[in-house]
Parts: C-alpha cells; sequence; structure tokens
C-alpha cells in the first residue's frame, strides 16, 4: 500500500511527529495531488495550542497546499495528470442550499479535510483548481488562506471607491487585505501594527498611515486622524483589546470586520457598539469558490501580487522548526511554507 510521509499532531504540548500514513484509495471523483509546498498558518498553531476540534488525534496538520495532480479517478474532469494545482481546504458538499447559492464557506457541512503537511494527499477533484503557469507552488498553496480570506473579507465588507479603512494588524491575512482595499479603491488606509518593518512594507503597499501602538494609542489616533472613525475597520489579529478597539474605531453608519480568531467570549454593548450610531459588525468566514477564481484571474492579469509575503521555506522534515519560527516569530516572518 502507498504511504504517505506526514508531519501528525499528537496532542497540546507534544512534537509533531514524522511518520509514514497509508494514502486512501482514489474514487471515481477524486485526484491524488502530490503535494509540492504547504502553508504553516497562525490556524494551524491555534489547533497545536488546543482549540478547534481535537477528537481524531493524532492528525495531519496543514490547510494550505499546491502540487502536482499524480492521478484522477474515472470521472474527474477539470484536471488531468501533471496538471499543476492549488488546494481548497474547504470541503463543502456541493448540494445543500448555501453550496448552490455560491456560498460554500458556510455549507451545511462543511470540513476540513486530513492536512497538507504531507506528501500526497487524495482530494475530492471540486476542490482543486490549476494555478497559472507563472505562480510558484508556495504562492499557490497560502492563496487559499491568507490572500483569499482577505479578499473575501474585502467584497463582504463591500469596500468601496473613496472609503477609509483601518487594517489592524499586519500579518499574513492583514497585509493581502491592505491591498485588495488598495485595489477596491479605499481613499484612506490606516493600517496598525508593533513591528516596524512590516508598517514600513504596508507603506510601500498603499498604507496612507501607519501607527505603531507600542509608540501612540491607535484608538485616539484613529479617531484624530478621520475625525471620528474610519468606514470600515478590519480587525485581523484576534484579541480583546484590538477587537475592542476596532470596535470604537468605526464612524457613524460604519463597519467593523472581525476576522482575527478570537476564542474567549467577547462582550458587545448593543447600544453604544452597534445602534447608536447604526453601525454594523461582519465576521467573514474563509472564502467562495468562486471568489478563488476571481483572484486567479487578477493574478493572471498581474492585478494582484503577494509571493513577497512568503519569508520562510523548509522540507517537511523541518515542521517542528517550521512551527518554531511562526510561533516565535523567529526572524520576523511573513508566511512560513513547507515543502514535502
Ligand atoms: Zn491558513
Ligand atoms: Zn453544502
Amino acid at each position: 500500500m502507498a504511504t504517505s510521509l506526514s508531519a501528525r499532531f499528537y496532542g497540546v504540548g507534544k512534537e509533531l511527529r514524522l511518520e509514514e500514513v497509508p494514502v486512501p484509495s482514489l474514487g471515481d471523483d477524486d485526484v491524488e495531488l502530490e503535494l509540492k509546498a504547504a502553508g504553516v498558518c497562525h490556524s494551524d498553531l491555534h489547533t497545536m495550542h488546543g482549540m478547534g476540534n481535537q477528537k481524531n488525534l493524532p492528525m495531519t496538520l496543514g490547510h494550505e497546499g499546491s502540487g502536482i495532480i499524480a492521478a484522477v479517478g474515472r470521472s474527474v474532469k477539470n484536471v488531468s495528470v501533471g496538471d499543476r494545482v492549488g488546494y481548497d481546504y474547504i470541503w463543502s458538499c456541493g448540494r445543500c442550499s448555501y453550496c448552490l447559492s455560491g456560498r460554500e464557506n458556510i455549507c451545511d457541512s462543511k470540513s476540513r479535510s486530513e492536512g497538507t503537511w504531507q506528501e500526497r494527499i487524495i482530494v475530492p477533484a471540486r476542490h482543486v483548481h490549476k494555478i497559472p503557469a507563472g505562480l510558484g507552488f508556495p504562492e499557490g498553496a497560502v492563496l487559499n488562506c491568507a490572500v483569499m480570506t482577505g479578499y473575501h473579507a474585502t467584497k463582504l465588507a463591500e469596500t468601496k471607491p473613496g472609503v477609509s479603512v483601518l487594517v489592524y494588524g499586519l500579518g499574513g491575512v492583514g497585509m493581502n487585505l491592505l491591498k485588495w482595499t488598495k485595489l477596491a479603491g479605499a481613499a484612506e488606509i490606516i493600517a496598525v501594527d508593533s513591528d516596524e518593518e512590516r508598517l514600513r512594507v504596508a507603506k510601500r503597499e498603499g498604507a496612507t498611515i501607519t501607527i505603531n501602538p507600542t509608540e501612540r494609542y491607535p484608538l485616539e489616533e484613529v479617531k484624530r486622524l478621520t475625525s471620528g472613525g474610519v468606514d470600515i475597520a478590519f480587525e485581523v489579529i484576534g484579541k480583546t483589546e484590538t477587537v475592542r478597539n476596532t470596535l470604537s474605531s468605526v464612524r457613524q453608519g460604519g463597519k467593523s470586520v472581525l476576522i482575527g480568531q478570537l476564542w474567549e467570549p467577547f462582550q458587545i454593548h448593543i447600544l453604544k457598539d452597534i445602534q447608536f450610531g447604526e453601525k454594523r459588525i461582519l465576521s467573514p468566514e474563509d472564502h467562495t469558490k468562486s471568489e478563488i477564481y476571481e483572484v486567479l484571474r487578477l493574478i493572471e492579469t498581474n492585478r494582484f501580487q503577494f509571493g513577497d509575503s512568503i519569508t520562510h521555506r523548509f522540507p517537511l522534515r523541518e515542521a517542528n522548526q517550521a512551527v518554531n519560527v511562526l510561533q516565535n516569530r523567529i526572524g520576523n516572518p511573513g508566511r512560513v511554507i513547507l515543502e514535502p
């Protein structure tokens, strides 16, 4: 039986173990994907810290992946052996009312598959898409997470030309989000992060104002700079304090868009946070299938570039080191990639 070298998670506080696991058999609608790149993402770290589903341990982590089609099932039509593809980690059913209306991200039976921190994976063919010739495998891997999340959030918030936005947190998602808001025509883009290098990149990518919260209190600064608040405030960190600041940074009629994963309960004052000033709170989840193809077209036509967000690459066997780099922010990581 074929096996796949995998970085397996055994529980909180334990090192990942490199193990050969059996590759399941190929169904008629499946493809076998030989993975060439897999992203190490903060949401993987959340799992390693005990958040989310911990029932089926050990498991292979990782949700961002790209590679080459090694085999296709009998009914597969969208890809062929040898195609370079990206992997869509949102496993949707394709049949429920949400899927049928193009909202696979909130599918009734949405799940996440076996992870991408391994050599090969069996995937339903509808969850892979060809990537442009000029796009590297690492970029093809992170596309679906950091890039797509920002794109979906920008669309969900109906970011229109001329608006003022706040991007609170400039990790992989935040930096891409900033670029999308610029592409959507935001006139004023305020970027907040405690890392000077990230602020410098943000400025280059279109931020009109940058704020380092270790030097200036961002809430007061945002209010002062925008005469009362921004039209749309995106939170991309997921901490109580930054969510609080984000809600308070929005002007009357504006929107807060909460993207960072905050796992603790958070108290909202209905009157002050929402009703006075008719504000709205949105919280985008992942992305839809059609958005993947929209973004691929923007990449193919050179309207959107994001390769510079990838800062570290490790062979799969060094998965623990890769996790350590992201976890402890060693060498100021953007996106960290494993190469099986
Ligand atoms: Zn991710
Ligand atoms: Zn569905």
